[in-house]
């Protein structure tokens, strides 16, 4: 397992994504947020506007982390590589996902770092936040404790809250309790912990076993898959055992096909 070196920053493996941006101001105003705490990675998914001169002005001091940002088609692509995906929301969802405060969202992600892993902070679109499919590819949802009557901030607000919060992990230094879920990486873990496009590829093949033996009988198969999710995301899985995970499922898929065979009579 790799473990983060003391030549690299430790903020070089945390990441700030910003979904669909409407206003390209606001991406400067991000940048800025970031430098300000010391954050330099910055990744745009499809923004509607691409950085413009009002995102330069907004930007003031921090072009270069306007300049280096990356943009991507999906959320997907985004965070492929990640260990551990963190998805900021407005507002609590109908969705089966745990929800952090900052602090303890910027605990985790500095745990995960310190442990070699990457890690996103995924901030939504103004008008309409992340969407739910979006959420359902984080490992867990940080809200901002607000005024519950008016909990919106502006993206680049909300962007400073959470840098601040991992500028203060960062100074303390303390990557915190281990925790019970997505970020685990275990003392003496030889494994590396799964990465997002593992985890990814095994709900992806769930799903297709689960059908294969009709586990839904008729019920539409997305809170079922939710509450899978959930439950595996909790187990902190390593590679190795998503690959276990992904050999039983390749067994259940085999059966259930032989079992339609013979079902045929064939
Ligand atoms: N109307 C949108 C608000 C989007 S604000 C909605 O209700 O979802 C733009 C982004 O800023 C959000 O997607 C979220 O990533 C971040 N944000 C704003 N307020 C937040 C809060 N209180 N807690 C966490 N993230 C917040």
């Amino acid at each position: 397992m790799t473990t983060h070196s003391t030549t690299e920053p430790i903020t070089n493996r945390l990441r700030i994504v910003l979904v669909g941006t409407q206003h390209p101001g606001n991406i400067g105003s991000a940048a800025r947020a970031m430098k300000t705490m010391g954050l330099d990675r910055l990744v745009l998914v499809a923004p509607e506007k691409a950085p413009d001169r009002e995102s330069e002005a907004l930007a003031a001091g921090a072009d270069d982390v306007l300049a280096s940002a990356r943009t991507c088609g999906t959320l997907a692509e985004a965070v492929a590589d990640c260990r551990l995906v963190l998805g900021c929301t407005a507002r609590s969802r109908r969705i089966a996902l745990d929800e952090l405060l900052p602090r303890d969202a910027a605990s985790r992600a500095l745990e995960a770092a310190t442990g070699g892993g990457e890690v996103a902070l995924v901030f939504g679109r103004e008008r309409t936040g992340l969407d739910n499919e979006e959420l359902q590819l984080c490992h867990a949802a940080v809200h901002i404790p607000a005024n519950p009557e008016y909990s919106s901030l502006n993206l680049a607000m909300a962007v400073q809250v959470l840098a601040y919060e991992l500028r203060l992990a960062v100074l303390v230094g303390d990557p915190g309790p281990a925790p019970a879920s997505a970020s685990a990486s275990a003392p003496g873990r030889a494994e590396s912990p799964a990465s997002h496009s593992e985890l990814e590829g095994f709900f992806g093949q769930l799903g297709d076993a689960l059908e294969a033996i009709d586990f839904h009988k008729g019920r539409a198969p997305e809170s079922a898959l939710r509450k899978f999710r959930r439950l595996f995301l909790k187990a902190g899985l390593d590679s190795r055992e998503v690959r276990l995970l992904r050999g039983v499922l390749a067994d259940v898929e085999r059966m259930a096909m032989l079992a339609g065979r013979s079902a045929d009579g064939g």
